[in-house]
């Protein structure tokens, strides 16, 4: 008998590689049970009760069975269902944020990134704090109120003190317009004091992804420094949590192992949280792997297509509805359309992937992570997405009134959040079409916004909603 518990603090024993093996065969036999295949979807049903709107979720062997199924019409069906729980706990609203590299030093040997600290030709560059302060100047004037800020490991030269020290320096900067209301971090895995910190400082998401789940991969993946300690990395959320940080976002990098694998562990990973934590993973992000300096992209030849991609964003909203996904730029303008429409909730724009690469006139090459695919200025991904008929929200709201982890879910989980962010949203978007937008895009978002004050239901809100815009037109800010 293997061991597979859920609530276990053991990497080996949540993430159990047996109890995936059992899955994907179990999937396997059951990809074209379709008595099965439609039980498992009415499961996930979204349905109502008198206190809302809730939806069940998928386990990992349910959702599992989906991912293998390749009867068209059920997949028709899968998408037709994400869309429907998309619509229903997130509304037709889409966060925006963009990512900030402090530092490309890294001691880590992770093989498909050019950060690897044996990469000699990329230039070593890190940010001191008055080039912080450039750089969230220069986000700010794009209309940024959301950072991901993004770190090589190295505990000389970025020790977690200047990460602390960044994350007070862009708190620090208001502009005349407003300031940056939430800084994301994604930094290597560290110990419980390391997460208090964090959490005082103010964080909001605590976002590592797990890259592979294969454990045999993710140590031949992490050859040397302290990421190939694979247990470590894998229970890093479980001590951020401890250290206080509710708000905790995982991810796969997919492309580096087999996707039926990765999508079986995550969800494991997301079921594992919610067992000991009573509270699942604020997010999930699916980056895929992308062409980078010093990376030979043949040698992952687990890459996905566009189409399993698509369905595993579907499959992701379907099994844990109450997870918001995001998707960075690495993705096509082409691709990126078809999944915010299956259940991604959050993207970046406008973004640039290298140290230092907003104060730069053109997009800087040089220190780049890896090649951004969607290469829009925010100005233009916000007119497309208002074309499309998204909201694009910058709001905060809940973040900074303290609803996050389990009183976040338990709202979202009634469906309440969407009382209050649909007007939050109009109005953050106000904002930004009064401080930065071109008149092509505030043409398209004065339009969205009078329409979609009609889906205002309460007509107190709406009106409150409506006096908050004048407001925001006579030049007050939140
Ligand atoms: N250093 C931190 C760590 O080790 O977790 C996180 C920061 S790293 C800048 C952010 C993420 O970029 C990594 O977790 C990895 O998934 C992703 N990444 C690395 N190389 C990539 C590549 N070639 N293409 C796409 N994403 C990549």
């Amino acid at each position: 008998m293997y061991k597979y518990d859920k609530k276990s603090l053991i990497a080996d024993e949540f993430i159990n590689d047996e109890e995936i093996r059992k899955t994907l065969e179990y999937a396997e036999q059951n990809k074209n049970n379709e008595a099965l295949i439609d039980e498992i979807l009415e499961k996930a049903r979204p349905y109502k009760t008198d206190k809302g709107t809730f939806c069940r979720g998928l386990d990992h062997r349910e959702a599992s069975v989906l991912l293998a199924c390749e009867i068209p019409e059920k997949i028709e069906k899968m998408y037709a269902l994400a869309e429907e729980i998309k619509k229903a706990f997130y509304g037709n609203r889409i966060v925006i944020f963009a990512p900030l590299y402090l530092s490309n030093y890294c001691v880590n040997g992770c093989v498909y990134c050019p950060y690897h600290a044996v990469n000699k030709h990329i230039p070593r560059k890190k940010l001191t704090q008055e080039e912080i302060k450039n750089e969230v100047i220069a986000l700010q004037n794009m209309g940024h109120k959301r950072l991901a800020i993004e770190a090589g490991e190295d505990p000389v030269n970025n020790p977690l003190e200047y990460i602390l020290e960044s994350i007070k320096t862009i708190y620090s900067i208001k502009n005349k317009h407003g300031e940056i209301r939430r800084v994301n971090v994604n930094i290597a895995a560290t110990d419980v004091e390391s997460y208090r910190k964090l959490k005082e400082a103010g964080i909001g998401t605590y976002i590592l992804f797990q890259e592979t789940y294969h454990k045999e991969s993710y140590l031949q993946l992490h050859p040397t420094g302290p990421k190939h300690d694979y247990n470590y990395h894998t229970e890093a959320m479980d001590r951020a949590m401890e250290g206080g940080i509710d708000d905790v976002g995982l991810g796969v990098l997919f492309g580096l192992e087999m996707y039926k694998y990765e999508f079986a562990g995550l969800l494991m990973h997301a079921e594992h949280l919610e067992a000991v934590h009573g509270v699942g993973p604020h997010t999930i992000s699916v980056p895929r792997i992308k062409k980078a300096d010093d990376i030979d992209p043949n040698v992952f030849d687990n890459g996905i297509s566009d189409d399993i991609f698509a369905k595993i964003c579907a499959l992701i909203r379907i099994a844990v509805p109450y997870t918001g996904m995001i998707i960075s730029t690495r993705e096509s303008q082409a691709v990126r359309e078809k999944v915010i429409r299956l259940g991604v909730s959050q993207i970046s724009g406008g973004s640039r992937t290298s140290v230092g690469g907003y104060t730069e006139k053109e997009r800087p090459h040089d220190t780049e992570q890896f090649d951004v695919s969607d290469q829009r200025t925010l100005d233009e991904v916000l007119r497309w997405l208002m074309n499309m008929g998204y909201i694009p929200s910058f709001c905060t709201a809940c973040y900074r009134e303290g609803r996050t982890g389990d009183r976040f879910m338990s709202l979202c989980k009634s469906g309440q959040i969407q009382n209050c962010c649909h007007p939050n949203a109009l109005m953050t978007l106000k904002e930004f079409l009064m401080d930065y937008a071109s008149p092509e895009t505030v043409k398209a978002g004065e339009a969205l916004i009078n329409k979609e004050l009609e889906n205002i239901p309460k007509e107190k809100v709406k009106n409150i909603c409506i006096e908050n815009l004048k407001k925001i037109e006579e030049g007050i800010r939140d």
